[in-house]
């Protein structure tokens, strides 16, 4: 093995997850993750060579994770074959349009960022200090959820308010999931033949978290999340698009506090809201089967929004190609695909049954039929080997 795999963490406030890549192939030597980081329960876990291994952390926060990474990564014989750091970032703002390495004035603008992203960039920045400390000489980079869509033109990311908010404080549509969508929309390109500089997709990514995003002539023009990830399509604990009002409603009405409020529209919405049972499409569509009502209404809402932003970003695109699906649910659930497709029929799609069943754990391809006018494909994303390919280069 030469010495040029890349070392990806994507840091949460009490999380660290990991994988060794190597960018060239796409073969990933291992991956894991420290959890509850910061808690008495702290641990961290990987899997190497088909092995799962766990070790306690006794309490410890990030540094700790990270140290023990190296420690982990020194003893499996990995740590002199990386060349590089890669990091995710959520927020880049206005301005970071790329991925870049990492010097002190680009720890500060990500810093910059994080009124933007409270929870994640300050996460984010810990874990890129406590890489740099513990792999001292390695080059780092950092690659962001929002820099691909940065392309948008304003009339796509402006909101109608008083317009002083996104002159004095960046008040504006970001859009986050840049790095799936980078990923598939070539992946996609690639598998249809279709010639990126030439191309109208539109692409799904269907996970816990969800949005979409529409895709000209590779750049992005469109995307569903907003200012923050909660705007856009229905997930698995968050509400999506609601009326503004909904703030001074529950406020007014159950004298909630704004932050409580926040919770509520993060954590409790979405399918669990609705469903009142569970915050996973897997559960969703087994509570269905079983003839659960309110699950069925949770899938019927999740795939109604769905199908109507999917149109919508048409309008952004003007055409489309071809839609992509990825994230656990798109790659994943025939039956959202299906119901999907059926409502956007009229934009030209033609579902194939068999090709849609067929695509599910890690099968990917085409899941309309050869007559469609328009195309629908799965493709699974890998958001972990796009930080890595980004890396290599910059270095
Ligand atoms: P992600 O955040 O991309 O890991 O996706 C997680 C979501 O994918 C959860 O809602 C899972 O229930 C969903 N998912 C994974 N596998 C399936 C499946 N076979 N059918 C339906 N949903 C699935």
């Amino acid at each position: 093995m030469s010495k040029e795999n890349i070392l990806v963490i994507n840091c949460g406030s009490s999380s660290l997850k990991f994988a060794v890549i190597n960018p060239k192939s796409g073969e990933e030597f291992i991956n894991g993750i420290a959890e509850r980081l910061g808690s008495p329960e702290a641990f961290i876990r990987w899997k190497f060579e088909g092995n799962k291994e766990r070790e306690e952390l006794n309490g410890g926060a990030h540094d700790a994770a990270v140290a023990a990474l190296l420690t982990m990564l020194a003893d499996k014989g990995l740590k002199d074959d990386i060349a590089a750091v890669g990091h995710r970032v959520v927020h880049g703002g206005e301005t970071f349009k790329e991925s870049c390495l990492v010097n002190e004035e680009v720890l500060q603008a990500v810093e910059n960022c994080s009124h933007l992203a409270p929870l994640h960039n300050p996460a984010n920045l810990i874990g890129i200090k406590a890489a740099g400390k513990h792999f001292p000489g390695l080059p780092m980079s950092v690659v962001f959820d929002t820099s691909f869509h940065q392309t948008m033109p304003a009339e796509a990311y402006t909101y109608a308010l008083p317009y002083e908010f996104y002159r004095d404080h960046g008040l504006r549509k970001y859009g986050f999931h840049g790095t799936s969508y980078r990923f598939v929309a070539k992946a996609a390109c690639e598998a249809l033949g279709l010639p990126v500089e030439n191309s109208k997709l539109i692409i799904a990514h269907l996970g816990n978290g969800a949005s979409a995003a529409a895709v000209l002539n590779g750049e992005g023009v469109d995307t569903t999340m907003g200012l923050t990830p909660l705007e856009g399509l229905v997930m698995g604990t968050r509400c999506g698009n609601v009326d503004p009002n909904v703030f001074s409603f529950l406020s007014k009405t159950y004298g909630y506090s704004l932050d409580e409020i926040t919770d509520i529209l993060n954590k409790k919405s979405g399918l669990l809201g609705i469903s009142e049972l569970s915050n996973d499409c897997r559960a969703i569509e087994e509570a269905c089967a079983e003839g659960n009502q309110q699950a069925q209404l949770a899938l019927d809402v999740f795939c109604y929004v769905l199908a109507k932003q999917l149109a919508g970003l048409a309008v952004a695109t003007g055409g489309v190609d071809a839609l992509a699906f990825t994230g656990g649910i798109g790659e994943n659930s025939d039956a959202i695909r299906g119901k999907v497709l059926k409502a956007l029929s009229f934009l030209g799609f033609d579902l194939d049954d068999q090709k849609n069943l067929d695509c599910r754990f890690g099968n990917e391809g085409v899941i309309t039929t050869d007559s469609s006018k328009a195309t629908a494909i799965v493709v699974s994303t890998n958001e972990e080997l796009m930080i890595a390919k980004d890396t290599a280069a910059l270095i």
